[in-house]
């Protein structure tokens, strides 16, 4: 892609003001941080009101509209391409391509250009930095991304963890019992964010395989993969460990399936890492922003929080559920309606694929509940 420097007109979030104080400590918390980080000047804006004003920049253009932003450097030395393994407040942990990590802030300009998410960094994000000679370093660019999982608070888009190549939904055959409904849900969540999705089910050894096929089935006709483990004879572990090598991987399900186990199973130094970042967010105060990469001897990572892994606060809205159902989507249009719900409508093309059993039953139902709003 050819770069070249030009002027860019670009909102500016107004960060020297005094933001409204909302009794909310997080927030509360970063502002000043940021603030300081900022050193005052003496600087007005006046007359544009008090959220955004216009400002020109000389920067390069990296695919902007995707969200990739570059800065001319100012500082000396190489700039290095790394990937953020942790977002602290303004603060980021990258790993550089040979490995080493580093301590980051963010340049000013980057943090000042209006973005729609609380923190312009995300973990996940690949990012170019420079860095002194104590490791220390500035990170100028952030690549743009896909994969990204966010949520919405307060009306703003707010990232958790960038660059995602798939996600690892993990059930129990029993103990707890299996909740196929609940595996659609996450699956819903994957294909909403246009992320590939694997199915593990877990706790094989205490069920009769044979009676997993219909259900493996339904999911394998769908294009997913599906994997049958157990942590306690160490079926399938291994596919599991290769199905995960080299990408990013979050790891969701409910607890009790046997998350950490495998976890263990696969690398059993990372279980102890995933104990340590759950009670460092227990006390953090940035609890609900922090994801972290966690490396794997086969080249990829584990994203683990514990708040990715219940997805209770998840967005979804009901007109979008159909299309994150891959065997419904070819039916959606050719209902009579364009709008239909496809649960009371007549002339429902979806409804009557489930009546001559070209759809499964129970997925149908899943998205009946679904759609409701319910979680499982
Ligand atoms: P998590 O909450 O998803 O991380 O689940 P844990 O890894 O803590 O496991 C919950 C319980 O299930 C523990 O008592 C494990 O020993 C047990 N468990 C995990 N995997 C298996 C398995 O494959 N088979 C059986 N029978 N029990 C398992
Ligand atoms: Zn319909």
């Amino acid at each position: 892609m050819a770069k070249k420097n030009k002027k860019i007109r670009t909102d500016f979030r107004k960060n020297r003001g005094s933001r409204p104080r909302t009794g909310d400590l997080t927030r509360s918390f970063s502002t000043d941080d940021e603030q300081r980080l900022d050193a005052p000047r003496d600087e007005r804006i006046s007359g544009k009101g008090e959220l955004t004003r216009k400002r020109t920049v000389i920067g390069q253009e990296a695919d902007a509209d995707q969200g990739g932003f570059a800065v001319r450097p100012e500082v000396g030395g190489a700039s290095r391409r790394g990937r953020v393994l942790k977002v602290h407040g303004l603060t980021s942990v990258v790993q550089a391509e040979d490995g080493s990590l580093h301590q980051c802030v963010t340049r000013r300009l980057l943090r000042t250009l209006s973005t729609d998410q609380r923190h312009v960094v995300a973990a996940g994000d690949w990012v170019y930095f420079r860095s002194d000679r104590s490791g220390d370093g500035i990170i100028e660019r952030i690549e743009p991304r896909r994969g990204v999982l966010s949520r919405s608070s307060r009306g703003r888009q707010h990232i958790i963890v960038a660059n995602v190549d798939q996600i690892v939904i993990i059930s129990s055959a029993a103990e707890p019992y299996l909740k196929p409904n609940l595996i659609d849900r996450f699956l819903v969540t994957a294909e909403q964010h246009r992320i590939r999705a694997v199915i593990c089910i877990n706790k094989v050894d205490l069920v009769d395989r044979a009676g997993l096929e219909p259900l493996v089935g339904v999911y394998s006709r769908m294009g997913y993969q599906v994997l049958l483990t157990s942590t306690k004879t160490a079926l399938g572990i291994e596919r599991l460990r290769r199905a995960m090598a080299g990408g990013a991987n979050v790891i969701v399900g409910q607890s009790g399936v046997g998350k950490s186990s495998l976890l263990n199973r696969i690398e059993p130094e990372l279980n102890l890492r995933v104990a340590t970042v759950s009670a460092e967010s227990q006390k953090g105060r940035h609890t609900t922003t922090t994801a972290q990469l966690l490396p794997l001897s086969s080249g990829g990572y584990v994203i683990d929080t514990p708040g990715i892994r219940q997805f209770q606060l998840w967005d979804v809205i009901p007109e979008e559920v159909a299309g994150c159902y891959r065997d419904l989507r070819p039916y959606v249009s050719l209902c009579k309606f364009p709008d239909c719900t496809h649960t009371h409508e007549t002339d429902c093309a979806v409804k009557d694929a489930v009546a001559d059993g070209r759809l499964d039953a129970r997925r149908y139902e899943s998205y009946c509940h679904l759609r409701a709003g319910e979680l499982e």
